[in-house]
C-alpha cells in the first residue's frame, strides 16, 4: 500500500508546501522523531497533512485485489466488476394475479349485472404451463406467477368471477395485457444489474440469483491485524482485577474494521516487550492496528519499533483525543499507532485507521456516519491549533456537548449520540450555533 515509499521525503516535502503548514517536527523537519519517550512531542502534524499523507498511500478501486465469491458470501462485499444479464426477467410472459387466462376483448361489455360465459379449458400454475391455445370464449385458470397461456392476453382475476361447474362468469371487463407482466419488465437483456463499486444488498444477491448469477468478483477484504500492547491487560470481556483491566480497545477495533470492510486478525494480547511487539508488527496483513505504548512513555515501543522496521511516516498530531497517534508502514502494510486511551483509539480509527481499512476495502473513504445539523445547547469550547473530537447528545433538536470528556472515559461515546469535529482554527462554538453532528447510528 506504500506506493510511494522510496519517494516519501519529497512527498512530506510536498504536502508541507501544499498546506503551507511546519509538518514534521524534529531537528530533521521532514521526518517525524524516531524516539520521542519521555520527551513530548516537540511539534505535532495537522490532521490535514496526516489524512494527506495517508490518502497518498492507498490505491484507487481499480488496483484493488479481488476475489470471486458465491452468492450467499457476496452481501456487504464490494463489486469488482459490472454485472450485466444475459436474460430477460421475467423470461416469459407471466399471470400478476389468481384468476383466468383469457382475450381481454372477449370480456367487452361484462359486468355483475351483465355476466358473460367461458368455458374453463385447462389450469395454469407456476412452473406448469397450460399446453393448449386458448380460443374465443375460454378461459384457464391461472395463479400468480404462472405463464401466460397462448391465445390468452390478459387475466380476469379471480375477485371479478363466480364459477359455476365447467363455467366461469365474468363480472368485469379486462383489456389486452391487464395483469400480465411483459418479458423484460424486471430486467433487460444486456442491462447492466450491478455496477463496479457497488456494495451489494441483500436485493442486489436476489437480483444477481434471478439473473442466474451465482459467482460474483468482489474486492478482497483488507487483512486488519490487530495488536493489541500493554502489561496490564486481561483478555476482552474479564473482570478487573487488582491494578489489571480488561482490553477494551481489541473488541471495539474488531467491530469497526469489521464494519469499515476488514477481515479480522486477532491473536493474543502483546505486552509491553520489544521483541514481542516486533514480531507482531512483522506478521501477515494489509493494515496493523497497534493499540497502546504510541505515546512518549518510557513503554512505548512502538513508534520507535515501526521507524526501525519500517516507515514512521506521522506520529503525533494535532488533534484530541488522539494527539499521541502515529502511522506509518512496513513494506506494503499500513501501520496505525492508536493510543490505548479507549476514546484516543475510537478517535485516531475514525479519522485515520478506518479511512484507509475502508478504501482498501473498495468503499467510500467518507465515514458511515449519517450527518446532522443542529444547534448547540451549550457553548462547545475548544483550542485554537488541534482538531477536537466533541461527543455530543442530540437533545429533541439540539446537541448537547458532555461534560466528562476525557480520553479515558470510553462511556462518554457510549453515552453521546455523535461526536462534533470542531477544527483546528476555532475556538469553539457558542450556544446556538449550527453544527454538523456526525451520528454513531
Ligand atoms: P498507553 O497508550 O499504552 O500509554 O495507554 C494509555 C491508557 O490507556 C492507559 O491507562 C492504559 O491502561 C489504557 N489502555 C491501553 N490499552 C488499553 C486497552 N486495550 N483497553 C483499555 N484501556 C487500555
Ligand atoms: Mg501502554
Amino acid at each position: 500500500m506504500l506506493r510511494f515509499c522510496g519517494e516519501f521525503a519529497r512527498q512530506i516535502a510536498s504536502i508541507h508546501r501544499s498546506i503551507g503548514k511546519h509538518f514534521m517536527t524534529a531537528s530533521d523537519p521532514e521526518q517525524p522523531q524516531a524516539d520521542v519517550r519521555m520527551r513530548g512531542f516537540a511539534r505535532r502534524t495537522t490532521v490535514e497533512a496526516a489524512v494527506a499523507w495517508l490518502d497518498a498511500q492507498l490505491p484507487p478501486l481499480a488496483e484493488l485485489p479481488t476475489e470471486i465469491v458465491g452468492l450467499s458470501e457476496a452481501a456487504g462485499r464490494v463489486l469488482a466488476g459490472d454485472i450485466s444479464s444475459s436474460v430477460e426477467i421475467p423470461s416469459f410472459a407471466r399471470s400478476m394475479m389468481d384468476g383466468f387466462a383469457l382475450r381481454g376483448e372477449d370480456t367487452y361489455g361484462a359486468t355483475s349485472y351483465n355476466r358473460l360465459t367461458f368455458r374453463i379449458v385447462g389450469e395454469c400454475l407456476p412452473g406448469r404451463p397450460f399446453a393448449g391455445v386458448v380460443a374465443p370464449g375460454e378461459a384457464v385458470r391461472i395463479m400468480t406467477g404462472a405463464p401466460l397461456p397462448a391465445g390468452a392476453d390478459a387475466v380476469l382475476p379471480v375477485e371479478h368471477t363466480e364459477i359455476d361447474g365447467p363455467t366461469m362468469l365474468a363480472l368485469d371487463q379486462v383489456s389486452a395485457a391487464k395483469h400480465v407482466g411483459r418479458p423484460g419488465e424486471d430486467v433487460r437483456a444486456g442491462e447492466i444489474v450491478a455496477a463496479t463499486g457497488r456494495v451489494l444488498r441483500p436485493q442486489d444477491v436476489g437480483l444477481l440469483s434471478s439473473i442466474g448469477c451465482s459467482r460474483v468478483p468482489v474486492i478482497r477484504r483488507p487483512q486488519v491485524r490487530l495488536v493489541i500492547t500493554g502489561n496490564e491487560l486481561l483478555p476482552a470481556g474479564t473482570p478487573p482485577c487488582g491494578p489489571l483491566i480488561a482490553d477494551a480497545n481489541g473488541p471495539m477495533l474488531a467491530a469497526l474494521a469489521a464494519r469499515d470492510g476488514g477481515a479480522v486478525i486477532f491473536g493474543e494480547l502483546v505486552p509491553d516487550d520489544r521483541d514481542a511487539i516486533r514480531a507482531a508488527l512483522l506478521a501477515d496483513a494489509d493494515v496493523v492496528l497497534a493499540s497502546g505504548g504510541s505515546s512518549v512513555g518510557q513503554e512505548d515501543y512502538v513508534p520507535k519499533l515501526l521507524a526501525e522496521m519500517g516507515e514512521l511516516a506521522v506520529h503525533g498530531v494535532a488533534m484530541r483525543p488522539s494527539s499521541p497517534m502515529g502511522m506509518g508502514g512496513i513494506g506494503q502494510k499500513l501501520v496505525f499507532l492508536l493510543p490505548g486511551n479507549p476514546v484516543s483509539c475510537l478517535c485516531g480509527y475514525d479519522f485515520f485507521a478506518g479511512r484507509a481499512i475502508r478504501v482498501l476495502a473498495g468503499r467510500s473513504k467518507d465515514w458511515p456516519y449519517r450527518r446532522i445539523r443542529v444547534r448547540l445547547a451549550r457553548k462547545l469550547v475548544s483550542t485554537v491549533g488541534r482538531v477536537d473530537y466533541a461527543r455530543v447528545q442530540i437533545r429533541g433538536d439540539e446537541a448537547e456537548p458532555l461534560a466528562i470528556g476525557g480520553a479515558s472515559i470510553l462511556s462518554s461515546t457510549t453515552r453521546a449520540d455523535g461526536f462534533v469535529v470542531v477544527p483546528a482554527d476555532s475556538e469553539g462554538y457558542p450556544p446556538g450555533a449550527e453544527v454538523d453532528v456526525f451520528l454513531y447510528s
